[in-house]
């Protein structure tokens, strides 16, 4: 299957991408965590994409189109992929859709993971993240850590996104807004989209994320 995951930030789409990639076996591939990966190896992507990150906006459509496509060119890509944070606008998905045109594929769904805004922002701003691993993620309100700073599951340092304090939050909530909704649309067009609410446990949320892909899958 080939996944295209929508939704705020702070909607789960990292923690849902992470159970719905196993649950399908096919990669997970998030474009927020190749960024960050590059900037703990100091890469000069890296280095040009810190700060964009750190002030809430999308990288240029350039750079981020390229390191997807080399992404999803990898063999664990061939049958199938969950695709989290790309694309963001409007200019990357007719990129996507010319990509898997020029390999003879397409898309088979698209999942909108919807969440009232306050509830992003107050997700958002307490979340901590494992420096180890940022798919341990921890809040100090919801999911508070045994001992505060330390992850549970593998004992790294957990630290406050630079782009998870709550001015920020506003801005990647405008940047959504503006430039990432519209791909809802684009992809209505296609007749691609499920939306589901993304309120309640994390296991609730996959559940009702596999059943509106399944009847997807049934559908077609
Ligand atoms: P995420 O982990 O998906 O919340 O992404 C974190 C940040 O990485 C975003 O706020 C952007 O600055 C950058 N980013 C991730 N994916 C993209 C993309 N597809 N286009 C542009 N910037 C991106």
């Amino acid at each position: 299957m080939r996944i295209v995951l929508v939704g705020p930030p702070g909607a789960g789409k990292g923690t849902q991408a992470a159970l719905l990639a196993k649950t399908l076996s096919i990669p997970h591939v998030s474009t927020g965590d190749l960024f960050r990966a590059n900037i703990s190896q100091g890469t000069e992507l890296g280095l040009a994409a810190k700060s964009i990150m750190d002030a809430g906006q999308l990288v240029p459509d350039e750079v981020t189109i390229a390191m997807a496509k080399d992404r999803l060119a990898e063999p664990d890509a061939a049958n199938g992929f969950l695709l989290d944070g790309f694309p963001r606008n409007v200019t990357q998905a007719v990129a996507l859709d010319e990509i898997l045109k020029e390999w003879g594929i397409s898309l088979d769904g698209v999942l909108d993971l919807e969440v009232p805004e306050d509830e992003v922002v107050r997700r958002i701003a307490g979340r901590r993240t494992c420096r180890n691993n940022n798919q341990h993620i921890f809040h100090v309100e919801y999911k508070r850590p045994q001992v505060d700073g330390v992850c549970d599951i593998c004992g790294g340092e957990l630290y406050q996104r630079g782009d998870d304090t709550e001015e920020t939050v506003r801005t990647r909530l405008e940047v959504y807004h503006t430039q990432t909704e519209p791909i809802i649309e684009y992809y209505q067009e296609q007749g691609l989209v499920t939306t589901i609410l993304a309120m309640g446990s994390v296991d609730e949320v996959t559940r009702r994320a596999i059943e509106a892909l399944r009847k997807d899958e049934d559908e077609d």
